[in-house]
C-alpha cells in the first residue's frame, strides 16, 4: 500500500503518455517518483487515467540508458541486443567522444554523398523547444527538409484534409467544448482507451442529456453511452458520411445561413452528395438506411455539435476523404465557430500537435509554412543565418524508410522515435535499418530501433526536463523536471545542441527558454505566450488575443484563415482500401492501442502496474469466429498478411466484427506491424495501418 503523504516535494509536470496533456502533480522521494496526482489543468480538472497515475515508474527502470553508447566494431545490428545487456554489442563512450563519432559520422555521410545521404526522425514525446530544434538541426545542418515524426502515422491526413478545407491543422475547439454542445460524433475512436480522460468529459455530456452518435467498425465503449451506435464495415467511412449529408441535404437541415457566409463549393458538395443515398449506401457501409436517415437528422437538429475523430479516420488510404467528409459535414450544418460546435481530431502522442507546430514534419517550417514560399525561406535563413535552405519538400517517414532501404538515404539521426517497431510492414524497415550506415540513435531505452543504432545516446524522461508540450486542445502547457536525469542521461535539446556545435553550426542555447523565445519569433501562433506565462500560468490556450488572454478555446467564429475567409467544401468519393479479403487473407485486420498500453511498449511495458494488467501480446476476434475456428479464449492463433505471419493469444470480444481481428501494437513479441499494410495516402502520406487482409489459423496445443 502506498503511503501517499510520503514524499519529499512535488512538482506540477505533464502526463508523458497521450495527446489530452493531463497536468500531474509529482511526488517525489529520494529523487524517484513515487505518486502522482491530477492537478487543475485546463484539459484534466484534477482528473488522470491509469497510465497518468500508475505509469511512472517506468522513469526507474533497469533498462534505463545511462551512459552514451558505441557500437562494438563488428558487433551484429538488429533485436538480438538484450536492452538489460547491451554490453554484448556495444560499449561504453564518454559524452564526448560518443558526440564526436556521432557528428563526424553524419558529416563523413554528408560530405561525401551530400545532405540528402542524411535524414532525420523526430520524436512527438519531446518538447516543443527539443522538436523545434530537431528540425533545424536537420535543415540547417543538411539543406533539406527528409524531417518528420510520428504525427506521418497518426493524424497526417486529417491535418492535410483541415489545412485543404479549413485553413488550419488544429482543433477548432478544444475537447472540453462538448460542455456546451447538445450533440456530438465520435467515430473512428476508442477514447475510453486512447483518451481516458476525454471520454470521462463526454460520459458527463451524455449524462446531461447529450446526444451523442458513435461509429466505429468496433463496438467501442463509448457506444454504451450512445444514442446512435454505426458500427459500419471497415474502410466504409465515405460512403456513410455520404450518405448522412446526402440526407441532411434532401431534407433541407443544412445551415443555409452559414454557408453562404463562411464557406466556398457548397453547389458542388450538394450535386456531388446527391449519388449517395442512404439506401444505396447501406449494403456499401453495413448500417441500415433508417438508421443513417436517424443519425443524420439526430445531428442536423442539434444546436450546437461537435464531431471527434481518431486513427480509425485517419489511417487509410483514403483517410484525408474521410476528414474531408467530417469537415463537410460540420460545415454544412453550421458547426464550426460557436461554443459547443467544433472539428476535433484527438491527437495521439502528447506532444503530437506541438512537434507538428514546431514544424517537424517535412513540407512545413513552423506554424505549417510552406517550405516552398521563398519568402518563409528567406526569413528562416535570416534567423539561422545561413543560405541555401531548400525549397523542396522532404520525404515523409515511410518514404525515407523506403529510402533507406534503397541505399538513397545512408544515414539517420533517430530522436526517441522507434520505426523498428512503429512502422508499417517492420520486416521491411528493420532489414532497411540493418542496411544503413551509420544510425544515431538517441532515447531512453534501448528500444529495437536503438539496437540498429551505431551510436546511442541517453536521454532523460519527460519527469527529468525542461519545457513545453501542446495538447490536442491547442493548450501549450509546461514541463518541469522532478527527478534528475537517470544516470549521465542529457535532456534531448542539450544533445541536439552539441551535435550541431561539433558540425560547425555555432548554436549557443543554453536553456529551453532560449530556444521557446526564438520559436515566437516565427510562430505567430504563440503570440502573446512567453516562458513566464507558462512558468505562472502552467498553461496558454493557442492563440491567446493578449497577454491576460488564457486562450481562445473555440476559433474562426468570424472566419477562416484561408485567402478568402472562407472553409471550403471537398467532395470525396468511395475508395476501396488497398488491399481487400480474398480467399488467401479472407479477414480484416485492424491495429490499435490498449488502455495500459502505450504505443511501442517501451515506457509502459517498463512500468509495473502497466505491465501487471496487461502483461501479454494478444489479439480480439468475435467469440462467434472464434467458435466456428474451434479456438479458446486464450488459445494461439498464426495471424498472416501478405507481409508476414505472428503468433499470438486470442481473447473472445462481441465488439469485434465477425469478419475482423482487433491487434494492439504495443507487443514486441508479436509486432502488429510485421502484419500491416505500407500503402499510402496520397495526401497525407499515413499508411493504411487501420485495414489488412489476413489469414487467421488455430495454432494446435502441444
Ligand atoms: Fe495521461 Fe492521457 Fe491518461 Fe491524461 S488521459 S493521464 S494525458 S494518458
Amino acid at each position: 500500500v502506498q503511503d501517499t503523504s510520503d514524499f519529499d516535494k512535488e512538482v506540477e509536470s505533464i502526463c508523458p503518455f497521450c495527446g489530452v496533456g493531463c497536468q500531474v502533480s509529482l511526488k517525489v522521494k529520494d529523487d524517484k517518483v513515487v505518486y502522482a496526482e491530477g492537478i487543475n489543468g485546463p484539459a484534466n480538472e484534477g482528473r488522470l487515467c491509469v497510465k497518468g497515475r500508475f505509469g511512472f515508474d517506468y522513469i526507474n527502470h533497469p533498462h534505463r540508458l545511462t551512459k552514451p553508447l558505441i557500437r562494438k566494431e563488428g558487433a551484429e545490428k538488429g533485436l538480438n541486443v538484450d536492452p538489460a545487456n547491451p554490453l554484448t554489442h556495444f560499449r561504453e563512450a564518454t559524452w564526448d567522444e560518443a558526440l564526436d563519432v556521432a557528428a563526424k559520422g553524419l558529416m563523413k555521410l554528408r560530405d561525401e554523398h551530400g545532405g540528402e545521404a542524411v535524414a532525420g526522425f523526430g520524436s512527438a514525446k519531446c518538447t516543443n523547444e527539443e522538436a523545434y530544434l530537431f528540425q533545424r538541426f536537420i535543415r540547417e545542418g543538411f539543406r533539406h527538409n527528409n524531417v518528420d515524426h510520428c504525427t506521418r502515422l497518426c493524424h497526417a491526413s486529417s491535418v492535410s484534409a483541415l489545412l485543404e478545407n479549413v485553413g488550419s491543422g488544429a482543433v477548432t475547439a478544444t475537447f472540453n467544448e462538448i460542455e456546451n454542445a447538445d450533440v456530438a460524433i465520435v467515430i473512428g475512436s476508442n477514447p475510453i482507451e486512447n483518451h481516458p480522460v476525454a471520454a470521462t468529459y463526454f460520459k458527463q455530456f451524455t449524462k446531461r442529456g447529450g446526444k451523442l452518435i458513435v461509429m466505429d467498425p468496433r463496438g467501442v465503449g463509448m457506444g454504451r453511452f450512445a444514442t446512435h451506435r454505426l458500427q459500419f464495415k471497415p474502410s466504409a467511412d465515405v460512403s456513410m458520411l455520404n450518405a448522412i449529408m446526402h440526407v441532411i441535404a434532401e431534407e433541407g437541415l443544412q445551415d443555409d445561413d452559414y454557408i453562404a457566409k463562411h464557406t466556398e463549393n457548397w453547389e458542388a458538395m450538394r450535386e456531388h452528395i446527391k449519388a449517395f443515398s442512404p439506401e444505396e449506401m447501406a449494403p456499401i457501409c453495413g448500417i441500415d438506411a433508417e438508421e443513417l436517415r436517424a443519425a443524420a437528422r439526430t445531428f442536423a437538429n442539434g444546436r450546437a455539435g461537435m464531431i471527434f475523430w481518431g486513427m480509425g479516420v485517419s489511417q487509410h488510404t483514403h483517410g484525408t476523404d474521410n476528414s474531408r467528409c467530417l469537415i463537410a459535414l460540420a460545415l454544412m450544418t453550421g458547426n464550426v465557430g460557436r461554443p459547443g460546435t467544433g472539428l476535433h481530431p484527438l491527437r495521439g502522442q502528447n506532444n503530437v500537435q506541438g512537434a507538428s507546430d514546431a514544424g517537424l514534419i517535412p513540407m512545413f517550417y513552423p506554424d505549417y509554412k510552406s517550405v516552398a514560399d521563398p519568402a518563409v525561406r528567406d526569413q528562416y535563413q535570416a534567423l539561422w543565418n545561413v543560405d541555401g535552405l531548400s525549397d523542396q519538400k522532404g520525404l515523409t517517414v515511410v518514404e525515407i524508410m523506403d529510402a533507406v532501404y534503397d541505399r538513397k538515404i545512408k544515414g539517420m539521426y533517430i530522436l526517441g522515435e522507434n520505426p523498428a517497431m512503429s512502422d508499417p510492414d517492420v520486416t521491411h524497415v528493420r532489414e532497411a535499418l540493418e542496411r544503413m550506415e551509420f544510425l544515431v540513435s538517441q532515447d531512453i531505452f534501448l528500444t529495437e530501433t536503438a539496437s540498429y543504432a551505431d551510436v546511442v545516446l541517453p536521454a532523460a524522461a519527460l519527469a527529468e526536463k525542461t519545457g513545453t508540450t501542446s495538447n490536442t486542445n491547442r493548450q501549450v502547457q509546461m514541463c518541469r523536471p522532478a527527478v534528475p536525469p537517470t544516470g549521465e542521461a542529457q535532456e534531448d535539446w542539450w544533445i541536439t545542441v552539441e551535435l550541431a556545435k561539433r558540425m560547425g553550426m555555432g548554436w549557443t542555447f543554453d536553456h529551453p527558454s532560449q530556444i521557446f523565445d526564438e520559436m515566437t519569433q516565427v510562430m505567430p501562433s504563440l503570440d502573446n505566450i512567453t516562458w513566464d506565462r507558462l512558468e505562472n500560468e502552467n498553461a496558454v490556450t493557442y492563440p491567446s488575443l493578449s497577454p491576460e488572454d488564457p486562450g481562445q478555446a473555440v476559433v474562426f467564429g468570424d472566419g477562416f484563415p484561408r485567402e478568402n475567409g472562407r472553409a471550403r467544401f471537398a467532395p470525396a468519393t468511395i475508395l476501396p482500401p488497398a488491399e481487400t479479403p480474398d480467399e488467401d487473407y479472407p479477414m480484416v485486420l485492424t491495429t490499435g492501442r490498449q488502455l495500459e498500453h502505450w504505443h511501442t511498449g517501451s515506457m509502459t511495458r517498463r512500468a509495473t502496474v502497466l505491465d501487471a494488467i496487461e502483461p501479454e501480446a494478444n489479439c480480439s476476434m468475435n467469440p462467434k469466429t472464434m467458435r466456428e475456428m474451434g479456438v479458446e479464449p486464450g488459445g494461439m492463433v498464426r495471424l498472416s498478411t501478405r507481409r508476414g505471419s505472428i503468433d499470438v493469444m486470442v481473447r473472445a470480444d462481441y465488439a469485434i466484427a465477425e469478419n475482423m481481428v482487433f491487434l494492439p501494437f504495443a507487443y514486441v513479441e508479436a509486432a502488429a506491424n510485421m502484419l500491416t499494410n505500407p500503402a499510402l495516402d496520397p495526401y497525407g502520406k499515413i499508411a493504411e495501418m487501420k485495414f489488412s487482409a489476413v489469414r487467421v489459423e488455430k495454432i494446435e496445443e502441444g
